[in-house]
């Protein structure tokens, strides 16, 4: 198997409130979060790299500098003339944080566009992994491209490894986003959903149902995250659970999910033990939610 991570998505440029008015600049997005995880979790051996599609502006080169100081590879990446990257703002009000987005025309929707550009950069990929948002940012006719792509490339050889993280609001309608995300599922290795979305929006009642559900859809391994509660991985060999350490001082549970795939990648990735994905995935994760921020600069879990 190669040893490239290759991650998938839409990277975007994130204005924070400073509290005096101002904003800082950085820059997120779920798949960027599990590269950026990825890359201090597995060892120096591995390549970890990012796909997208960005501009030739210069804040588009501001986030190509920032993945390449982050050690993220970005030789891939589509170059576009006439777009740049989409932008969100954090808002406070009384404590609340909520987000406006400027993504609609962002040049990560792009990704898929060119099938030729995009199988060249899955070529040579040991395990690729994206996310619902991958999918839901792109125009409807590129998302079956982007499947074909990851199907041309699994018969390669990579491993793929998907998060359905729903968000309905990003798809033109909640049956359109159910679709899609259960035919990926049909294409991949490993499923990595969080109950808490797979209850709100396709109405399971149980982590169980989630992963029978996403197995009867063709994949091949399934864990399904739930925030304090146990972790269910379920495959064609059977079930198992294990309960993540309680974690007390909860500061912000941004990108919990998007760590615990990162250390649970790295981990099985490199021994393929299971327990001991689980183990590493929760106890990044519970070091992530005690902390502001989507990236934490914590030491890779033990
Ligand atoms: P989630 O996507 O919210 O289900 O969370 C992903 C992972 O983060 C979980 O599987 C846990 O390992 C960890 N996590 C999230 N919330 C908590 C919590 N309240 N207590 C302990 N671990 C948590």
């Amino acid at each position: 198997m190669s040893k490239t991570f290759l991650a998938i998505g839409e990277s975007m440029v994130e204005m924070a409130p400073t509290g005096d008015g101002a904003f800082a600049m950085g820059f997120a997005g779920d798949t960027l979060n599990t590269a950026w995880y990825a890359r201090k979790c597995l060892p120096s051996s591995w390549n970890v790299g990012y796909y997208t599609a960005v501009g030739r502006d210069q804040v588009s080169a501001q986030m190509l500098d920032f993945l390449k100081r982050s050690e993220i590879e970005t030789d891939q990446i589509r170059l576009l003339e006439e777009r740049t990257v989409g932008l969100y703002m954090i808002q406070l009000k009384d404590g609340e944080r909520s987000f406006a987005y400027w993504r609609s025309q962002s040049a990560a929707r792009c990704l898929a566009a060119d099938p030729e550009h995009l199988t060249a950069a899955l070529d040579n990929a040991g395990l690729i992994y994206f996310s619902g948002i991958t999918l839901a940012i792109l125009p409807a006719e590129d998302r079956e491209t982007f499947l074909e792509s990851l199907r041309a490339a699994r018969m390669a050889g990579a491993k793929v490894a998907f998060d359905p993280n729903l968000r309905p609001r990003l798809w033109e309608s909640a049956d359109a986003m159910r679709t899609c995300v259960t035919e990926a599922a049909g294409v991949c290795d490993l499923v990595m959903p969080s109950f808490e979305d797979e209850l709100a929006h396709f109405g399971d009642q149980t982590p169980k149902v989630s992963a029978d559900r996403y197995l009867a859809a063709g994949a091949q391994m399934v864990v399904v995250k739930n925030g304090p509660e146990e972790v269910i991985c379920a495959s064609g060999e059977g079930q198992s659970s294990f309960q993540p350490n309680p974690v007390h001082n909860i500061v912000d549970t941004t990108a919990a999910g998007d760590s615990f795939n990162a250390a649970f990648l790295a981990e099985f990735l490199t021994t393929g033990n299971l327990a001991a994905s689980v183990d590493a995935g929760a106890k990044l994760a519970g070091t992530v939610i005690q902390h502001r921020g989507a990236l934490v600069d914590c030491m890779a879990p033990a």
